[in-house]
Order: C-alpha cells, then structure tokens, then sequence
C-alpha cells in the first residue's frame, strides 16, 4: 500500500448493486476561532465545544466588564 493512502480512513458501503465498496472518509478540519479564525488548541473533534480562541474571548469578556 502506498504510504500516503495508509492513513486514510475507509469505511465499508453496500451500493445499489449489491456489492460492497471501500469509501474513503474525508477528515474534518479542525476546529478554528470564530473570530480570528485561528486553531483552537485541546477541542476534541467528536465533542462540540466553544467557537472562540483564547485571546478573543479575554477580549470579548473586558469589553462586557469594561
Ligand atoms: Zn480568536
């Protein structure tokens, strides 16, 4: 198997026709900031979490204060 295909995931799918295809999955992006659009650090991907990195959500919180 070629060494860039080994990490790509596949998943088993039955077509109309009976037979059974390898489909390959697309991996999700990660997550990013709603603002700045940068990479959110320790999000997992299968859990949901907030949209906003660190730095824009201190930002965001001393405006409310302020
Ligand atoms: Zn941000």
């Amino acid at each position: 198997m070629r060494p860039a295909l080994r990490r790509i995931k596949k998943v088993l799918v039955r077509t109309p026709g009976g037979r059974h295809v390898w489909h390959r999955v697309k991996k999700r992006s990660r997550d990013r900031c709603g603002i700045c659009g940068s990479e959110l650090h320790g999000s997992r991907r299968d859990r949901p979490r907030g949209d906003l990195c660190v730095s824009c959500s201190r930002t965001l919180m001393r405006k409310k204060v302020m």
